[in-house]
């Protein structure tokens, strides 16, 4: 009997406003610790919560990005539980009436496109940051009131691919949208999976279990797959799985139990008294909607029906923003989508990630690029040489025609030039000719070679293959020791 896991997933984007949620505290990360705080986010007796509109905006711009309800009434609620890096004992979060519900994107699997419901998105603040040192832990309230989204989904994957595949769509969504940084390894995109298996067919969920704040896509990948099959042995055993909270443990690869799994009871919601109500009318969401930037689906599709290149291409073209901008502007300024969408996709891409950096970080500019393909078509350089002066542009910002100059890349393209080293070679390397003469085609190639190797690569490949083949027509086997 085969078995199928059931997945749904809580991430928590942390919003990129200024200040926090409920006080005007920076955001701003890897400041000394308790310098970005205030009796408000200290949870001082007293004082009172004053929400941030632009976390509401981020919030909505979200849900509608997704496909959600806008809820145009939604209230806060406290979420009480005690942690040394809460101060005020609960957490101000959203819980029966959210902002946003009922939406969905697609994900691409190996079956084509998927649905993938959306829950709910809620805001909410974050918790502050516990500093284990030696036998004694600190406690830094910099993060503490940073605003955050919670978006639930529903448990409609089956495969850790499409879990992950969910995460990166859903990831790129909130960087198009420019509301979240998405930097997993420092938690500004976090992510919770509740897992649980069934057998093939049954239609009744298993009991689940969580896994809890797992930091890269390859580490999720890997707890969910080691958390099915420790699941499935369990059943296949007689055993029973128990509903808790797992860590996932990256230098072993495994999980671990934390602690049995809270109820959404055992937190005593209750509505947050110091907050109104929070109203938006429609005249704001359509402001909103109208002001959504293109997301990545209908980029992808734009492309698609633009552009007419590969699927494989435009994925990668469209992962940044950036990259994407960049490659339009090249397409605007030499309309060759093919051609330019392989140099990305071969040079430019490998270049990025040898120097780790995004595209905007380097020297180049679409002034550049373009200039190279110029350089190219007009034959005074050749693809070798391209490849050769992208790293110096990449450094240096210098004009593709200064360096080609300047390193010595001008192609050969004088036939009078080239036709005496051609001669030369031939002179030199008598016994191949001889060979070549007596049918030895493949020898061809080595005059090739013998060329290029004389010119430091930089003769012409059409000129001299042209040059090479009418030369080696006319010359017969017995002329070839008087040459
Ligand atoms: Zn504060």
């Amino acid at each position: 009997m085969s078995f199928e896991a059931v997945i749904g997933l809580e991430v928590h984007a942390q919003l990129l406003t200024k200040s926090k949620i409920f006080c005007g505290c920076s955001t701003q990360f890897g400041s000394s610790p308790n310098s970005q705080t205030c009796p408000v986010c200290l949870g001082m007796p007293g004082v009172l919560p004053v929400l941030n509109k632009k976390v509401v905006e981020y919030a909505i711009m979200l849900g509608l990005a997704t496909n959600c309800t806008i809820n145009r009434n939604s209230y806060f609620a406290r979420k009480n539980y005690f942690y040394p890096d809460l101060p005020k004992g609960y957490q101000i979060s959203q819980y029966e009436l959210p902002i946003c519900s009922d939406g969905y994107i697609m994900i691409k699997t190996k079956e084509g496109e998927k649905r993938i419901g959306i829950t709910r998105i809620h805001m909410e603040e974050d918790a502050g940051k516990l500093i284990h040192e030696g036998a004694h832990s600190l406690v830094d309230l910099n993060r503490t009131g940073t605003p955050l989204l919670e978006i639930v989904s529903e448990p409609d994957m089956r495969t850790p691919e499409e879990a992950v595949s969910y995460l990166k769509e859903l990831r790129q969504i909130l960087l198009y949208l420019g509301i979240c940084d998405g930097n997993m390894e420092e938690g500004s995109f976090r992510c919770d999976a509740n897992v649980s298996v069934r057998r093939k067919g049954d239609t009744k969920f298993g009991t689940k279990t969580e896994l809890k704040n797992i930091n890269s896509f390859r580490f999720i990948q890997k707890a969910l797959e080691y958390e099915i099959e420790r699941q499935i042995d369990i059943i296949e055993s007689g055993g029973k799985i128990i509903q808790e909270t797992r860590l996932f443990d990256s230098s072993k690869g495994i999980t671990i139990s934390m602690r049995s799994k809270e109820e959404a009871h055992d937190y005593r919601y209750f509505p947050e008294p110091d907050l109104m109500p929070i109203f938006v009318d429609e005249v704001h969401i359509k402001k909103i909607k109208e002001s959504l930037p293109e997301l990545p689906y209908e980029k992808r599709q734009r492309f698609k029906d633009q552009y007419n290149i590969p699927e494989y291409d435009i994925e990668i073209l469209t992962n940044e923003r950036d990259i994407s901008d960049f490659f339009e502007k090249c397409v605007s300024l030499y309309n060759n989508p093919k051609t330019l969408s392989n140099f990305f996709m071969t040079e430019i891409m490998k270049e990025l990630n040898e120097r780790k950096c995004g595209i905007l970080e380097t020297k180049l500019t679409p002034g550049n690029v373009v200039e190279i393909f110029k350089l190219l078509d007009e034959d005074k350089i050749n693809y070798n040489g391209a490849k050769t002066i992208l790293p110096k542009i990449i450094e240096t910002g210098k004009s593709p025609s200064v360096l080609i100059e300047e390193m010595g890349l001008v192609q050969i393209s004088d036939t009078s030039a080239l036709e005496s080293i051609v001669m030369d070679v031939l002179r030199n390397n008598k016994k191949e000719l001889k060979e070549y003469l007596s049918g030895k085609d493949k020898l061809f190639a080595f005059f090739v070679g013998q060329v290029m190797k004389r010119t430091s690569g930089k003769a012409n490949p059409k000129i001299l293959q042209d040059l090479l083949k009418e030369k080696l027509s006319k010359i017969s086997i017995d002329e070839v020791d008087n040459l």
